[in-house]
Order: C-alpha cells, then structure tokens, then sequence
C-alpha cells in the first residue's frame, strides 16, 4: 500500500521541499508546521503546496516527526513565499525563513493570561459560554485558572483560542480589540474626500493600489486611517508597514487614540515571548492592525484588508542582507495575492511609483494642504562659500543668529547634519595618515560617547591611537567633519542654556528611547533638537520653529544615479518637520552648492518638476523605474579570487542583444567585513524580466568555488 506523503519546505537555504511520509492517524492541512528529521537533526518545516514525489520508494522516506503547537501558514502567505523567492532568486526556505523563526513555534507562555477576542462566526457551546462568563470576571486569567473557574478542561479553552474567542494578553495591560469608529476625525473637505476614494478601494476587497500623495503635515495618516478602519469594519486585518522601528511609539499613541485599542507591534525589537504572542494572533485574526517594519510582510495574516506602506520612498524598505528584497514592492505583491488594497503614503512619492501613478496602474490621490491652515515652511539656503563658518566650526553665522532669535523667541530648533558619531575622520596632522577600518573600504567614524573608533559597516572598533600608527608623531591625529555629535558640542557652546537632545541610532537605542525623546520634545523640555535621518521622518513636532540642515550637499556625493533623488526627499522630510501646528515654519540649507538642482527644487517647493527631470535624465537609457536592474556582487576573502570570479562571470555574460551587463568593477564597498567585492549590473527593458537571464548566466559561468554571488535585484544603489 501507498504510504501518504507530503512535501515539507524547511526554513534553510534550500529551494525545494523535501517529501515526508505521513505517519497513521496525523492529519496535516496544507502549510501545518511540522518537526522533520534532515540527516540526523531535527527541524521545523512548513506543510507546502508541491506535489510529493510519488516514485521514490517508501522505504527512502523518513516520516513527519511530529506537528507544532503553531498554527498552519495560510495559503496566501505560502504562494507569497513562493513568488518572493522566484522574484529575489533567493532559495524559497531562505524566504521561508523570514515568516517562520523556531523560537515563535511553541504556544504563547501562559504568563500572558486570556482576553476576549472577536471569534467572528464560530460555533458557540455551553461550555463555550461558560469559560466567556468566568472570562468577564477574572483580570487576564491563565489557561488553567480559566478552565477551573469555569469548570470546563484545559483543553477547551486552547480549543477556543485557536478559534480566536481567547486572545493573549499581558495580565494587567488592557488589550480590547481596535473600534474602528472609536474617535474618527473630522475631516477637511480635501482629506474626506482622499478618505472616501481608500475606503472605496478597502471595500471593494479586491487587489488595487493607490499612491496617496500628500505634503508634510497634510493629513495623510489621519486618511489612511480611515482605509484600516474599513478593513476592521469588513472583519478583515491590516499592516500598516514603516520604514523605521523608532516611529512606532509615536504611531502606537496615535493608533491607540484612533481606535481605542494599541496595534500589534511586529520588528526586530521585540522580546521572544512578546514576538511569539504577536504572531500566534495574527494568525488566528485575534490581532486586528499590525504596525511592523517589513519583517511584517512576512506574518500569518488570516485575512489581510489592507496594506499600507508609509513614507513609501524611504530606501530602509530595501533589505540589503540575505534576501534582498525591496518592502514596497513586495507589500504591493503581498497585497495583490490577499485580494487586498494596497496603500502607498508619501510626501515625497519615489520616481517608480510617480510613473506607476502617471501610468494609471496606481490610483494617484493628492493633498495639497497642511492641516489646520499651517502654511509649509519658507525654505532658503545659505551659500557657505558666501557665509563660511569660523574656522574649525560648522555653524554659519547666518544660521547661529536665525537659531538664537529663534531661540531667544521661546520656539524650538533643529540641527540636522546625516553623520553620526563625532568626526567621519581623523587624521595625522603630520604625515596625513588617515584611520581606516581593516575590513572594509571605509574610514572608522569618530565616536565621543562611548569613546573610541568605529566602523560604521562591520562593527569593527579601536580607540583612538595617542600617535599616528603611520609616522609616530605624538598628539597629532585630528578630527576631520562634522557628525551630530560635534554640532551638539558646538551648540553647546553657542548656546549653553538652552535644553538639548541628541537624537541618533548612537544615543537612542530602542523605540522605548524614541518615544521618551519625542515625548521630551513635544512636551517643550527641550529647546534644540540635533540629530541624523532619525528625526527627519513621520515626527509630529507641534512646536518647531526652525530646521538647519547643517551640510545639504552630503547626500550628492555619493555619485550613483538615485543620489539627487534620495537626497531631496530627505531633504524634503526633514524640512516637513517644521511649523506643522501653530507656528510658521522656516528651513535654512547650508550649501556650497545652491544652485544644485536639489536645492532649486526644495526652495521652489516643486518635486514635480523634479521629478520630470529625474525621469527625462533615466528614460533613454532604461534606467529603473524605466528598465529593469540587477546586480551581482562577487565577494571573496581573497582579492584574486574576486577577480577571476567576476571575469569569469563577464566572459559568460548574455550577448548584447539580449542584455546589457555593465562591469566588472569594483562594488561600491570594494572590501567589506573582510570581503573582496566585485560588481556586475545587467539591465533589460522594462518588458523583459532579468530572472531567466541570469539564471541561465549563472549557469554558464564558471566561478571558482571560493568567491560566492550574491544576487540583488532592483538594487537601490547603483
Ligand atoms: P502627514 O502624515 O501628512 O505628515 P499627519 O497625518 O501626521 O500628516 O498630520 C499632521 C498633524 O495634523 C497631526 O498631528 C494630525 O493629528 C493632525 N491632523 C491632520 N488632519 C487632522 C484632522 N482632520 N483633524 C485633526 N487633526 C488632524
Ligand atoms: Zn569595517
């Protein structure tokens, strides 16, 4: 007799399911997550959708060991799995690594008691009743307390959690489910009718994507909010994506407020029982509205409504590591296997989705105005070739007198400069030597608190040498260039009574440390606020008079093909930090260079015509959004090695008119963590997909075991 088999997809570096033999009496649903053996370990794997291999005997077949105590992964995030791994080229246990870590499997501790969930349409007992009667008395029970107060087993009320009547609770902490008409807003005209537009595109629960367009301070979390309330008032679940972990809390206040009930929370941050307790409601529907880095993508949803992406242009959204794969594009993806609306939310939209919108693939709705009649600040820049700063000093005189009337007026005042630590280099004054990180194609940045060097890429640290390791000189070695920590330093001199805060990855650690800062601020314990990219994005600072951007030509350097663009939407973010209430609002850039078509665009406040030169410099060549990109990055230990690697990819690469393939050369970190990197982009027309292209390159090529090639499709960075 046939034994039953199943194909079991393990979350490891493998791109195939291996089959398992179903032992007698297991009843495995399709994405069930099982422990296998593989060779003499055991494993976690997920139940796939492939079709066992039904000639292998069935003597070669191990059986499944046994079922997790998790719940099964829905189809749409299997087939979400799946098309990520055929799009990334990454092998699909790779992918399925990100949905399915060993440690969310066990149920959630009991130490977090039971609290009503909202089961939706599921069968009611009398025992059922009871547990829910001995539920409304007792404050956030365990598993056993509930079942003997309501004198049912144990196993009826896990019964019941699973059926999403019980949600787990932190005993204490009041966890009701989101209202999604708890405190709705009162809309301006123009938000309303943005509001109707994605609530229609909610309710319509089919796929659609609209690119919600809006200038700082206009309203655009308070519309969007009104979509993830549609999806609450369908019984259907929403993922509210942000490309930095330290705005949830601001997020988590305001989500609270709106609904009445805190979102779930999903990033890197959270501890394991409360990550575990997080995923088991998601997937049983108990958890209503996520708020998650893009790690988030990647959770059990029962029934996604509606997905939103925030600050959609914020290159964070781009995993770099492991899959590379670009959150805004895959939420889209997720999105549309979910039948679900999907939301981009953007004062700064980025050229792919302005020519998605243009295009009409994206709705493309707009709000011109900041709420409450603020106006948007008045931006200007400073020349610094004009207006120098005093030797050894950054602050140019005309931005320390706007800081001091600003601040002698009782407003508050920023300083952004996109560096952290104190220096980017330091320097032998004697010889010229400059520090640099031994693993990687980088200077080690300057660090006052905690003291010492460190390499902003590998993690790689020293102190500070007392004599230059090149030419011994003592007391020679300088630092070079600003970082916030040295503009705190001089603001400290230039205005010693004023309160500041220093708001950097360095000195603000958690979003628990993000949220007490903002707190600070918005409660006006703080006069001047310095900080990098942490503060330019989504904060809501009643207050702000005044933003210096302390160097606006950082971001140009870089010299790659989106360096303008991702400079003016920083640029732009930060800017929108200020006057957002009361108060008008003003911005100086200090600039060598204010005539850059940057600068011109934020003055003018004109991103479209921006844009419109952005698209008329890439269209010709086919550059992305308007051809398709990847990249491959040859890395080995030995600089040789990387070398013959890449010409042995450039000696198999696809003829010209298949593709174009641009390099070798050098990638933009030629040694990275201890790593020889190698480039080589390829580029196609946007109607020719680079997947088949490159696997079938990779084939032909004959790459020396030692190097390793790491694929990037849409790289960022090019
Ligand atoms: P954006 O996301 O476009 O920058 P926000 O949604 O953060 O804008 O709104 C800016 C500020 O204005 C927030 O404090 C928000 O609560 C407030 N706000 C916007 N629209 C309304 C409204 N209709 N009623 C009350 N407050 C509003
Ligand atoms: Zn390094």
């Amino acid at each position: 007799m046939m034994i039953r088999r199943v194909a079991v997809l393990l979350p490891y570096p493998f791109d195939r399911a291996f089959d398992y033999a179903v032992p007698a009496g297991m009843e495995l649903v399709p994405g069930a997550i099982v422990t296998v053996p593989l060779g003499k370990r055991m494993m976690p794997g997920a139940v796939w959708d492939d079709v066992p291999d039904e000639t292998l005997p069935d003597r070669r077949l191990k059986p499944v060991a046994g079922m997790c105590d998790a719940p099964a992964l829905p189809a749409t995030l299997r087939r979400f799995v799946d098309w990520v791994a055929q799009y990334t080229m990454a092998p699909r246990g790779e992918v399925l690594a990100l949905a399915l870590k060993s440690n969310l499997l066990q149920r959630p501790p009991e130490s977090f008691g039971w609290a009503a969930g909202t089961p939706g349409d599921r069968r009611m007992t009398a025992s059922r009743g009871r547990v829910l009667a001995a539920l409304a008395e007792l404050d956030r029970p365990d598993t056993v307390a509930l079942a003997q107060a309501a004198g049912v087993s144990a196993g009826v009320v896990r019964a019941m959690a699973d059926a999403g009547f019980l949600v787990p609770a932190r005993r204490g902490a009041a966890t009701p489910a989101p209202d999604p008409d708890h405190a709705a807003p009162n809309l301006s005209p123009e938000q309303a009718e943005a509001a109707t537009v994605l609530r229609n595109s909610v309710a319509a629960r089919r796929f659609g994507v609209t690119l919600l367009e809006g200038v700082t301070g206009s309203g655009k979390t308070e519309v969007y909010l009104e979509a993830v309330a549609e999806a609450l008032r369908q019984d259907r679940q929403a993922l509210v994506l942000l490309p930095e972990i330290a705005l949830s809390a601001q997020f988590t206040t305001r989500f609270a407020a709106r609904f009445g009930a805190a979102p779930t929370l999903w990033h890197s941050g959270l501890t394991p029982s409360v990550r575990r307790a997080n995923f088991h409601a998601v997937a049983r529907g108990a958890s209503r509205l996520v708020v998650g880095a893009r790690s988030a993508l990647f959770l059990p949803f029962a029934d996604l409504g509606v997905v939103v992406v925030d600050e959609e242009h914020e290159s964070a959204y781009k995993q770099e590591d492991g899959v590379a794969y670009h959150a805004r594009d895959m939420a889209v993806v997720r999105a549309r296997l979910a039948d679900a609306a999907a939301i981009l939310a953007s004062a700064t939209p980025s050229l792919e989705s302005a020519v998605n919108a243009d295009s009409g693939r994206y709705a493309h709705i707009t709000l011109a105005a900041r709420h409450g009649g603020a106006a948007l600040p008045a931006i200007a820049a400073i020349d610094l070739r004009a207006f120098p700063p005093p030797r050894g000093k950054f602050l140019s005189p005309v931005l320390t007198d706007a800081l001091a009337a600003t601040l002698a007026g009782g407003g508050q005042a920023m300083l952004f400069l996109n560096r952290r630590g104190y220096a980017p280099l330091t320097l032998c004054r004697a010889c010229g030597h400059r520090i640099t990180c031994p693993n990687c194609t980088a200077w080690l940045v300057a660090h006052r608190a905690p003291a010492g060097l460190l390499c902003h890429h590998c993690g790689h640290t020293e102190a500070l040498p007392e004599t230059c390791p090149s030419c011994g000189a003592a007391e020679s070695m300088a630092p070079i260039g600003p970082g916030v920590e040295r503009i705190a330093e001089e603001a400290a001199e230039l205005f010693p009574d004023m309160r500041r805060i220093v708001m950097a990855s360095d000195a603000i650690a958690s979003p628990d440390d993000a949220a007490a800062a903002a707190r600070a601020i918005v409660d006006r314990e703080v006069d001047l606020i310095i900080g990098t990219q942490m503060i330019a994005k989504g904060w809501h600072f009643p207050d702000l008079a005044l933003v210096g951007v302390v160097d606006a030509d950082l971001g140009l350097s870089g010299g790659d093909l989106r360096a303008a663009e991702r400079s003016a939407q920083l640029l732009h973010q930060v800017a929108g930090r200020a006057g957002r209430a009361g108060v008008p609002g003003r911005v100086l850039l200090q600039s060598f260079a204010p005539d850059h078509p940057v600068m011109r665009t934020l003055i003018d406040g004109d991103l479209a015509q921006f844009r419109r030169a952005e698209a008329a410099l890439r269209a010709p060549g086919h550059w992305p959004p308007f051809g398709r990109l990847a990249a491959l990055i040859v890395s080995a230990a030995d600089s040789g090695i990387a070398d013959t690697a890449a010409s042995a990819l450039a000696r198999a690469a696809p003829p010209p008119d298949e593709a174009l393939v641009l390099g070798p050369a050098p990638a933009p970190f030629a040694l990275l963590r201890g790593r020889h990197r190698r480039r080589l982009l390829l580029r196609t027309p946007r109607n020719v997909a680079v997947q088949p292209i490159l696997r079938a390159w990779l084939e032909r090529a004959d790459v020396p075991r030692a190097a390793r090639v790491d694929i990037d499709i849409d790289p960022v960075s090019f």
